[in-house]
């Protein structure tokens, strides 16, 4: 059982919010590209917008030399949305935890997998569809609390892996 959670529900590291990820981090573990999702990591799943604090984060990132791609499975109109007034690369109705859209960002970016992050707040779909795919993640705390069974169910399911986490001490970079 120990081995099935930390080969798929295990991520690399954790970190309350987005912006507690900056370059030197992500060049500390020989990252050059992120993958991020949308809905409750960069904004909460009801905001419609981009915001400064998300656009200078990303800037920065891109200023020191690490590509960015939006993967999300928010629908079309969504994700543009979000998207329109940046030149971020985005893949949107992403069906994480499937691969297929991890392999889609991991060619777009012109990345090997070892050089590449997902950050994203579930465990369900960021997390497994990395560990699935072969690359690293980072989860972060979700933005606000979506009223939903079934993200009810994974939250209770996060807390414990991330329980898991710290009292096993078990983080770690597998820079596959
Ligand atoms: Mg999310």
């Amino acid at each position: 059982m120990k081995t099935v959670l930390k080969d798929y529900f295990l991520p690399s590291d954790y970190v309350n919010r987005f912006t507690d990820i900056t370059s030197d981090y992500l060049k500390s573990h020989d990252k050059t590209a992120v993958m991020i999702d949308l809905d409750n990591t960069l904004v909460a799943f009801d905001d419609p917008d981009i915001n400064d604090e998300v656009i200078e984060w990303i800037e920065t990132l891109q200023e020191d030399g690490i590509q960015v791609l939006i993967l999300s499975n928010g629908r079309k109109n969504r994700v543009e949305r979000f998207c329109k007034d940046s030149d971020l690369k985005y893949i949107h109705t992403a069906r994480k935890p499937a691969m297929r859209g991890f392999h889609k960002g991991i060619t777009e970016l012109g990345v090997k997998k070892k050089a590449v992050v997902m950050i994203g707040d579930q465990v369900m779909t960021d997390v497994l569809g990395a560990n699935r795919t072969g690359i690293d993640s980072i989860l972060v705390l979700p933005v606000k609390e979506k009223d939903a069974f079934v993200t009810k169910f994974n939250r209770r399911m996060e807390r414990r892996i991330m329980k898991w986490i710290a009292d096993e001490d078990l983080l770690n970079w597998r820079n596959y």
